[in-house]
């Protein structure tokens, strides 16, 4: 259910405050810590930020998707490590249990997240599983009243401090595809599970990944999400997760690509102003789209249109924030002005995003364009 609007107004207003003047100050301590401040941490919980998604009735802000795509937008205007600190318990470790878990699991799992007690993880990808993820292997075969599984999962956010895992394990060893999938939640403390070293990224620092491996872990079949009823309807409910988490990374981008745009340039101010409108133009479509496709997500969902809408949203406000950086390196290389400005730091940041989900192939073949193209005018 969305917020009066006067409340939601005061949240905005309070994460912008926290962004400007608790969290951007801390950036470079962050990328050079490789970790985000405990106190910040906790900050962060007293403000509400992990259950923003999460209903009210189990704890969290209860904000709709829109309103959510709102304070991601925010987000965006700080280094992603701190909204990953928050991201997956608002969205993928925590969203599986929202659509379609049973009562009992949502009233168990979802206040601790809201909370921000427990720290969640989504283990999808696997090594030789990324894009194409209705392919896994991870099994989960029947014992008793377990499922015993096993394999590994790659790049899983947070999975270094994760106290609980959503995992996706193929229940019916017949299937090739997502249709014998179920999704299983999994504490961390149970036997057999391991974690893989961090992985190291280009960018992102703050943000942790690395390989969940589990070996013949024992789960009731009472974890998987929905109960035996959602026995084999674990990539649906993936894909569904997913789905809401793309508008929120869009939402993310387009706020790195706000924070870019607002950077002033000095000299050439023609270049600039032609390029800042051009920028303009794309950023106030892509916006357009983060802030306001939520608003049709239940009514979309519910009609069943194609996921694909949201995975064109999400290339779309990931095409703002990848060319935003290129073209503002070029115009200060020119101006002569390039130390000090943290270009660099923002787009390193936000290439995991893109890895993680889409290749835009246009996309690459803009970044010579522009770099070419722009010292001849
Ligand atoms: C920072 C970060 C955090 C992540 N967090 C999580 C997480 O929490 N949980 C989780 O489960 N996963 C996570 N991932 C993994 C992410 O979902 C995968 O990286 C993604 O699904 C792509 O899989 P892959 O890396 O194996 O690439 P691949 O699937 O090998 O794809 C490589 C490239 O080939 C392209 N490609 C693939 N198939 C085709 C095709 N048929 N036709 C044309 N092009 C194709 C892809 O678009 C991509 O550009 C994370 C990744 C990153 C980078």
């Amino acid at each position: 259910m969305a917020l009066d609007p006067e409340t939601l107004e005061q949240l905005l207003e309070t994460v912008q405050r926290f962004v400007a003047e608790r969290l951007m100050p801390l950036e470079d301590r962050v990328a050079e810590e490789d970790a985000v401040p405990l106190d910040v941490v906790e900050e962060m919980r007293n403000l509400g930020l992990f259950g923003l998604s999460v209903p009210e009735a189990y704890g969290g802000l209860g904000l709709s998707m829109a309103e959510e795509a709102q304070v991601a937008f925010l987000l965006g205007g700080t280094s992603p490590a701190f909204r990953s600190i928050i991201g997956t318990n608002n969205g993928i470790g925590s969203q599986g249990i929202v659509m379609d878990g049973t009562e009992e699991q949502k009233r168990y799992w979802l206040p601790r997240l809201a909370s921000g007690e427990i720290v969640s993880a989504f283990c999808l990808t696997e090594p030789e599983a990324g894009s194409d993820a209705g392919s896994l292997h991870t099994s989960a075969r029947r014992e008793g009243d377990d499922y015993i599984i096993r394999g590994t999962k790659r790049f899983i956010t947070n999975g270094p401090h994760a106290e609980l895992f959503t995992v996706f394990a193929r229940t019916d060893p017949q299937s090739k595809d997502g249709r014998g999938v179920s999704a299983f939640l999994v504490e961390a403390d149970r036997p057999g599970i391991s974690r893989g070293r961090r992985d190291r990224k280009m960018g992102q620092q703050g943000t942790h990944t690395c390989d969940v491996i589990f070996d013949d872990v024992p789960v009731p079949a009472a974890n998987i999400i929905g109960g035996e009823a959602k026995l084999g309807h674990g990539f649906k409910t993936a894909m569904k997760v997913l789905d809401r988490g793309r508008l929120h990374i869009s939402a993310v981008c387009v706020g790195v690509a706000e924070r870019l745009i607002a950077i002033p340039a000095i000299g050439v101010v023609i270049v600039v102003m032609i390029i800042y409108f051009f920028l303009g133009m794309v950023l106030d479509s892509a916006g357009m789209m983060a802030l306001t496709v939520p608003i049709f997500f239940p009514i979309v969902t519910a009609l069943g249109v194609d996921p694909l809408w949201f995975g064109i949203l999400v290339v779309r406000a990931m095409e703002v924030a990848m060319i935003t950086p290129p073209i503002g390196i070029t115009v200060y290389v020119m101006s002569g002005i390039a130390p000090d400005i943290p270009l660099q730091k923002i787009f390193k940041g936000i290439v995991p995003f893109v890895i993680a989900d889409i290749f835009h192939i246009a996309l690459l073949m803009l970044f010579p364009a522009i770099v070419l193209f722009l010292p001849n005018l």
